[in-house]
């Protein structure tokens, strides 16, 4: 397969200044990949990343952002016997230096050496640089092969699936019939709602404002949906549990008020997962953690290979991704993606980008 010398990339130049630009294909390093891109998925975290960027991030004018992507397998550094020319492929965003405390416990998304690429450490589209590009060099350690029954764009939101099932790794997964409720029909929240029935819920339970999104949510497996503009959700999900609350709480707004609220719509002995991005500090009752005996845990991205697990469930059609996919933009056009994807408009939820 020709390669060529130069791609058209995304690069950030100063803070809130992203532009489509020419820059050389990336060089291998041992361990490594060169993928065309042919699917990348803007995620909630790049508007802030855009804005203020990110620790250790490449210099401005060099940064290339972007991390939820797939694409095909066109070049291979000589020591990478794991896979072929031609496969096709998902890239998970963090890899680990392999080498801390952490990353030899499997813990690689809170890698010790975090933003130190001289120790082996990347973070494609964070402190390394990412897909909003025609072609990326990736880890043989962030690859995971596609089946052909994943199309590239699906394949693009496995990411943000693993990031949901390293979630409910983290707070012990879900026991066959336990009742789950999921605040905030982002992404995320979605995908959760999905997974949590995938995985053995009883009832799931989604909250939300928007009733587009919640109708997303039912058609997702979600059997009821709030609209918390329109009922007093804590004596809702009381009314549905018998009065004593949900075994799990995925708490998937981001926002304060939910966050603290979540400690009263979860039962005695329950469990609270802390999945949103919270960039404001949240008052929590800790004495209610304590007398409650609550567990509350949140997760580090998709750690833990669990976008692997990810991908036999969306081959075989348990996991459907096709009703968050919104809208795709050609690479030339991403700042118009950012616009829709940050606006909402046309109900956008998942908006895709072709380089
Ligand atoms: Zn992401
Ligand atoms: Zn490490």
């Amino acid at each position: 397969m020709a390669i060529p010398e130069r791609m058209k990339a995304a690069v950030l130049f100063n803070y809130g200044d992203l532009r489509v630009t020419e820059r050389p294909v990336p060089a291998l390093e041992v361990g490594e990949v060169l993928v065309k891109v042919n699917t990348i998925a803007i995620c909630g975290s790049d508007p802030a990343i855009i804005a203020k960027g990110w620790q250790n991030h490449p210099p401005l004018g060099e940064f290339i952002p972007g991390h939820e992507f797939t694409g095909t397998v066109v070049l291979l550094s000589p020591d990478v016997t794991e896979l072929k020319l031609g496969d096709r492929v998902a890239v998970e965003p963090h890899k680990g230096c392999g080498r801390c405390a952490n990353c030899l416990r499997g813990l690689y998304t809170t890698c010790l050496n975090y933003g130190k690429p001289e120790k082996g450490h990347r973070h494609y589209g964070f402190c390394s640089n990412g897909g909003y590009a025609q072609y990326a060099a990736c880890h043989v350690n962030t690859l995971h092969k596609l089946p052909e029954s994943i199309s590239f764009e699906e394949g693009a939101l496995l990411t943000t699936a693993g990031t949901v099932l390293y979630g409910y790794e983290r707070i012990g997964w879900i026991k066959p019939g336990e009742t789950v409720l999921v605040t905030g029909p982002g992404a995320i929240g979605l995908i959760s709602a999905q997974l949590a029935k995938v995985l053995g819920a009883g009832l799931v339970i989604l909250t939300g404002t928007r009733e587009d999104r919640l109708a997303v949510g039912r058609q997702l497996g979600a059997d009821v949906t709030l609209n918390t503009n329109e009922v007093n959700v804590r004596d809702e999900v009381m009314k549905l549990t018998g009065g004593i609350g949900a075994d799990m709480v995925v708490e998937c707004t981001g926002k304060a008020g939910p966050a603290a609220e979540a400690l009263e719509l979860v039962r005695k002995n329950g469990r609270v997962s802390y999945n949103g991005i919270y960039h404001e500090p949240v008052t929590l009752q800790l004495n209610k953690i304590v007398q409650w005996n609550l567990l509350i845990t949140g997760p580090k991205a998709e750690g833990m290979w669990n976008l692997e697990r990810a991908i036999p469930l969306m081959a075989d059609g348990r996991l459907k991704m096709k009703p968050l996919i919104t809208h795709t933009f050609p690479l030339d056009e991403i700042n118009t993606a950012f616009d829709t994807f940050i606006g909402r408009q046309g109900g956008a939820i998942k908006v895709l980008i072709k380089p």
